[in-house]
């Protein structure tokens, strides 16, 4: 039986990544693992590594910026991606 609420898997949408026009930056000293942007990322593009910090999948990431509103930490800022450039 599924259940009535459900998260997406990482990359559900396919390969967002390359469309995206802002990408959210991860400031791991300001976050208070609350795990609040990992609820709310609609691509299931945010994970935990094995040391426990979060990363973003910036492959599956299609640049919404809801991770930013809703980190009560200001710990995810949104920046312009320039043309060409790399992800990490
Ligand atoms: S901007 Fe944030 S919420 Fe939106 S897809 Fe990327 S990681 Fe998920
Ligand atoms: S919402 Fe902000 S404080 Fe909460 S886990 Fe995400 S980055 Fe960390």
């Amino acid at each position: 039986m599924r259940s009535a609420l459900s998260k997406p898997s990482e990359g559900a949408s396919g390969l967002t990544g390359m469309w995206r026009i802002k990408r959210p930056l991860m400031d791991s000293e300001r976050c208070k693992m609350c795990m609040l942007c990992w609820l709310y990322c609609p691509e299931g593009t945010i994970t935990k590594r094995k040391g426990g910090k979060l990363r973003i999948v910036y492959e599956y990431c299609k640049g919404c910026g809801i991770c930013a509103e809703v980190c009560p930490s200001k710990a995810i800022r949104m920046l312009r991606r320039e043309r060409g450039a790399a992800d990490r």
